[in-house]
């Protein structure tokens, strides 16, 4: 162990000792603010009332809550002084116990944490090093391929490695021999706890900030609104889509809630079905198009699937024909939600109405406590059924973006958010998603949604999926362009686009449609329009 280390250790051992005798004080902060009971500590009391149940379950490894807890104090224990409440560690790792517990550990001495998703370039990683003003940054030695090329790129940011590698400090070796006494949770309400960076499809990523008090908010929300589907007592949460972003939040709820969180580096399809029959799943959450490739994967008929009780999707537009095929094929399992990094939750379609196929189409009704209101560019509510831009009000709303006031005061007007969604709501109170506002295409004439026309495209039998995209035209206006997947029977384009012309008429019709093995997708399992602009239409990403 690296001797400062091992004198920060036998340091902490002694003020940990101290801290386990004193009586928890919850008001009072170590610089006078308030200190409160965070999330973090919540879970870490819900493992450790709990310490044999099976937490965590990675490749070959099972951690148990009780190991889990210990993890997190070591490691809060060594990082002791090196990180301090209002600053924001970055976390390089993937979807690994090592991440959970440092995130764990960072929010319990009451810092915050960004974890870039591993899908990001390393310059893009690198600038989110450099804006949070990191003054640390946390490294899974597992993750090193990744990490290392982010790490070239930033600058006199002291790094310590979760792991072996290379002669850098490994906090793992020190917190290895570290006390594993509680460490007294220092979260402040306003203090940043998490900072997420979103998909990155368009534009440069933005940091959506979440103090600790968000999340006790959140509690709070989820108690009046409902849980959804992380698998309480017993479940069994499958999560292979990153853990920064909706998947991390799920296996919170999970390890809270008295369930075991089963890791999966990335999304694979052979590899996730595996994982449900070997680990008897009981929950987990995808993306519509990581659905759409458990349903094209020759193991899905032969896989013992009897132990899934809830699979919750979102996050991308899912497409009516496709979600009533995994119907038939999976189960009566689904639940669709309807989020926002920034807002929260908005919609839900539970699993009761996912039996009407009528019900297929919208992303449900709003949940209890989120108000919707759908409106025109100056912010007037439109007619009753007409289509405009939501706005919602959740209670769960971001903090605000990172260091972007302007945009946040856009973004976040009177406790609503501009969700930049265009949608309509129906006569029963459903809610039906467009487009994105940044995606509509403009065409000479009007406007062409894409996500109405992947579905168009992909009512024709032979497409599996579809994504349309638009290419900018030197007179402002924009073209269509379509890739599709097929399932290599080999309809002509003139099939596609005349369905397209007959159904919605000539504005729809893409003017090229590409025919791909496979639809690029985000790290995070959205499809990836820059690469298609990209790749399919030459145009710079
Ligand atoms: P993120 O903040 O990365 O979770 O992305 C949120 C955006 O993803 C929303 O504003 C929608 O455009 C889209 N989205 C999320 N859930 C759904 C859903 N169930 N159906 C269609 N689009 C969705």
């Amino acid at each position: 162990m690296p001797a400062d280390l091992a004198d920060d250790t036998a340091r902490h051992d002694e003020a940990a000792l101290r801290d386990d005798t004193a009586p928890r004080d919850r008001t009072a902060g170590h610089d006078g603010g308030a200190v409160l009971h965070s999330d973090v500590e919540e879970l870490l009391d819900a493992l450790d009332a709990d310490r044999g149940r099976e937490a965590l379950v990675h490749r070959d490894r099972r951690i148990t809550a009780g190991e889990l807890v210990d993890a997190v104090h070591r490691l809060a224990h060594v990082l002791d002084d090196r990180v301090e409440p209002g600053r924001v560690v970055a976390l390089l790792a993937g979807n690994t116990p090592e991440a959970v517990v440092a995130r764990l550990a960072v929010t319990l001495l009451g810092a915050g944490i960004t974890q870039p998703h591993e899908g990001l370039s390393a310059a893009a990683t690198a600038r989110i090093v450099a804006d949070v003003e990191a003054p640390l940054v946390l490294a899974d030695a597992d993750a090193a391929p990744t990490a290392e090329p982010v790490l070239a790129l930033v600058d006199g940011v002291p790094v310590l490695w979760l792991g072996a590698h290379d002669g850098g400090t490994d906090l793992l070796e020190a917190a290895a021999t570290a006390s594993a006494a509680p460490v007294r949770g220092r979260a402040r309400p306003h203090d940043v706890e998490q900072i997420r960076h979103t998909g990155g499809t368009t534009g440069h990523p933005k940091g959506i900030t979440y103090t600790f008090d968000h999340h006790r908010r959140g509690a709070e929300m989820r108690r009046r609104a409902g849980g959804f589907g992380a698998g309480g007592t017993g479940g069994r949460l499958l999560v292979a889509t990153p853990v920064a972003h909706v998947g991390g939040a799920m296996a919170d709820r999970a390890l809270a809630d008295g369930g075991t969180v089963v890791l999966q580096d990335v999304f694979e399809p052979g590899a996730f079905l595996a994982a449900i029959e070997r680990e008897r799943i009981t929950h987990t959450f995808l993306l519509p198009p990581l659905i759409y490739r458990l349903l094209d994967h020759p193991d899905l008929d032969r896989t013992d699937l009897s132990s899934l009780r809830s699979l919750v999707y979102g996050g991308a537009p899912a497409n009516p024909r496709r979600i009533a095929e995994a119907l038939r094929r999976i189960g009566p399992v689904f639940t669709q939600f309807y989020g926002q990094t920034e807002a929260g939750g908005i919609s839900v379609l539970t699993p009761e109405e996912h039996r009407d196929p009528a019900l297929l189409g919208p992303v449900g009704r709003p949940i209890p406590t989120t108000t919707i209101a759908i409106r025109d560019p100056e912010g007037h509510d439109v007619a009753p059924g007409t289509r405009g831009e939501l706005w919602v009000r959740t209670g769960m709303e971001m903090d605000g973006y990172w260091k972007q006031p302007e945009l946040s005061a856009a973004t976040v007007v009177d406790g609503w958010v501009r969700t930049g969604d265009v949608a309509r709501q129906d006569a029963g109170g459903y809610l039906h998603l467009l487009d994105r506002v940044k995606d509509m295409i403009v065409v000479v004439g009007g406007h062409v949604y894409t996500s109405e026309l992947e579905d168009l495209l992909m009512e024709h039998p032979a497409v599996r999926q579809a994504a349309v995209f638009g290419v900018p035209d030197e007179d402002g206006t924009e073209t269509v362009h379509a890739a599709v997947v097929t399932d290599g029977s080999g309809p002509a384009v003139d099939e596609l686009t005349g369905l397209v012309a007959d159904r919605a008429g000539a504005m729809y019709v893409p003017a090229t449609v590409e025919f791909v093995e496979r639809i690029p997708l985000t790290g995070i399992g959205k499809t990836d329009k820059k690469r298609l602009r990209a790749e399919l239409a030459g145009h710079p990403r």
